[in-house]
């Protein structure tokens, strides 16, 4: 088998393939531990402490999802919840402890419960490096391809996906890897927006290349924006900080979640605070840089230091702030993609063969909204049930073959990149302005006009990335030739997300149409699915949502 992405998604899937009985590849273009995993902070969800339910954390999930999650899905993720937990913490995991011993919770947004494990503000890390450790034990049926890129997905004649081919990034070297299976878990795509909490490896390549083949994407437009994000680079305050006791503030110091979230307040889900602050500054109630205020003193001195280090450290590095003495300046920022590659509750895509999991994947339990500590829990429910499902399916079928000589066409590919002329725009300027093209018109608050403008710039751009020139004519670590590549998976994702945009004419999570103000189950209680029409343009369907035991109610915190 073939897992392309070792953050926790490929890396859960990579164990549970290997206890299932196959042999596994794990392809990354980073050494694992520099996954953007490794960037979590928060914590993770599961309710396993005695008083809590799983059917409350799955209520709590349809709910934050504005109904648009499927909640067979949900169902599963929350009652696999806390064994995932307990397996985690056997394999090493130095969940925090409370006073009397057990594991201790923090409240995330959203959540009728405090239900979120947490290792200070370094859950990533901790999680990531453990299933590192696991890897390493089991070398011996899984082989990891470090610093190696993929650049394509394979298929044979009839359409299963047989395979990826990929670039060693210390030599340019290229080399067909065939598998009976492949596994994407390429994470998100943050960086097709500017500013972004995502790092620069996080450019939605799993999310192109499965629908460059023909695989269908779902919920695209729903795209999260976190309200705790530093103005001008996009560092991320964790949801952590509001969990422990932080107030949101405008700049006439006043509590304003009381007008938009009266119960919740500042624990309400992130689509309903992110609004509320943009709301605020377009009002003319927050900072003249256009932000409010997270005051992060309201949490005891001595708390903030042992449980928030990372965000002390953050604000004082990137902002000049002690947020344990005084308020922080924060806004609305880009994070998160609910949407990705369709898949079942075993992570299989609409190509035999090809599965999907973590934040590449949409499967779909964030549905318009997902709630702050839900998504790690995605990334190892779905990547083991993926790596065990993708086994069952290796284990019972012959090896395909893919002829060497289909590595031509990359081959050419690249040559092409190599050689354009020095002409064209440089790749980091258009990089940009999709960035912030994206930001002003695929954010917070959406309309047509807006939209149907950023699917103008996003197509004029697609244009431009075809003749935009690069420096490193070279083999060794050319990160040029792989930028060139990755822009154009990012215009690709950014376009489907902006179609889904246009098509959804509602108001529900994350996608807040200002032409469409509220939500319309009537109509619009369906996912948008999107593939390839064969000419460059997304092809839009719809598929219907799974309702288990949860009808669709106002939504209020
Ligand atoms: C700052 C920050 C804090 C967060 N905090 C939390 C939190 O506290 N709780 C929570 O639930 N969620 C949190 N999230 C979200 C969560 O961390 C991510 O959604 C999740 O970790 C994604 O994991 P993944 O395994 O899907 O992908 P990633 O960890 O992004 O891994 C992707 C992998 O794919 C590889 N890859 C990508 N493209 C290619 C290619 N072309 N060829 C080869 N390899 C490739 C990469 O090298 C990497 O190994 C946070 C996100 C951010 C940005």
């Amino acid at each position: 088998m073939l897992i392309i992405g070792a953050g926790l998604a490929g890396q859960r899937a990579a164990l549970a393939a290997a206890e299932a009985g196959a042999s596994v590849a794990i392809v990354s273009k980073v050494h694992p531990v520099r996954s953007h995993s490794v960037a979590a902070a928060g914590g993770i969800n599961a309710a396993l402490n005695p008083e809590d339910t799983w059917e409350s954390h799955a209520f709590d999930t349809v709910k934050g999802s504005d109904y648009l999650g499927d909640q067979d899905a949900i169902e599963i993720m929350c009652r696999e919840a806390p064994d995932e937990l307990l397996w985690l913490e056997h394999a090493g995991v130095t969940f925090h402890r409370n006073e009397t011993g057990h594991l201790g919770t923090r409240a995330f947004g959203g959540a009728s419960a405090a239900r979120t494990y947490y290792v200070a503000d370094i859950t990533g890390h901790a999680l990531l490096h453990v299933l590192y450790e696991q890897l390493m034990k089991h070398h011996e049926q899984i082989d990891s391809y470090e610093e190696w890129f993929t650049t394509d997905l394979l298929q044979d004649e009839e359409g299963r996906c047989t395979g990826a081919i990929c670039r060693n990034l210390r030599d340019g070297a290229l080399e067909v890897f065939n598998a009976k299976a492949a596994i994407l878990a390429t994470g998100g795509c943050g960086q097709a927006y500017e500013p972004t909490t995502n790092g620069l490896i996080v450019t939605g390549d799993g999310i192109a290349q499965a629908y460059r083949i023909g695989a269908k994407l779902m919920d695209m437009e729903m795209v999260q924006y976190h309200p705790t994000t530093l103005a001008g680079n996009g560092l991320l305050i964790t949801e952590g900080a509001r969990g422990e006791g932080a107030w949101l503030l405008n700049a006439k110091g006043e509590r304003f979640m009381e007008k938009y979230a009266p119960n919740k307040l500042e624990l309400a889900s992130r689509d309903v605070v992110s609004r509320a602050e943009q709301t605020e500054i377009n009002e003319g109630r927050g900072f003249p840089d256009g932000t409010v205020a997270l005051d992060v003193t309201k949490v005891p001195r001595r708390r903030t230091l042992e449980a928030l280090r990372e965000i002390v450290n953050i604000g004082r590095d990137f902002a000049g702030v002690d947020i344990t003495r005084e308020p922080i300046r924060i806004r609305p920022g880009n994070h998160y993609i609910m949407g990705g590659v369709k898949t079942d509750s075993d992570g299989q895509t609409t190509i035999p063969g090809l599965y999907a999991a973590g934040e590449v994947a949409c499967v779909s339990v964030h549905g318009g909204n997902r709630l702050g500590a839900n998504s790690l829990l995605d990334t190892l429910i779905f990547g083991r049930r993926s790596g065990e499902h993708a086994a069952a399916r290796a284990l019972k079928m012959p090896m395909p073959s893919t002829p060497a000589s289909r590595i031509s066409d990359t081959e050419k590919h690249i040559a092409a990149i190599m050689n354009r002329p020095q002409s064209g725009r440089r790749i980091g300027a258009i990089k940009q302005e999709l960035g912030a093209t994206m930001n002003e018109y695929a954010a917070v608050f959406r309309d047509e006009k807006g939209l149907k403008k950023a699917h103008e710039i996003v197509r004029r751009l697609k244009d431009e990335a075809t003749k935009a020139a690069i420096d490193d004519r070279g083999s060794v670590f050319n990160q040029d030739v792989i930028a060139a590549i990755e822009l154009g998976y990012m215009l690709d994702v950014a376009e489907t997300i902006v179609v889904a945009a246009i098509e959804r004419k509602e108001s529900r999570g994350a996608q807040w149409r200002t032409d469409y103000p509220g939500r319309n189950d009537e109509k619009w209680l369906k996912h948008i699915d999107i593939s390839v029409n064969g000419a460059d343009v997304p092809l839009v369907s719809y598929s219907p949502v799974t309702i288990t035991r949860w009808q669709p109610e106002e939504r209020t915190y």
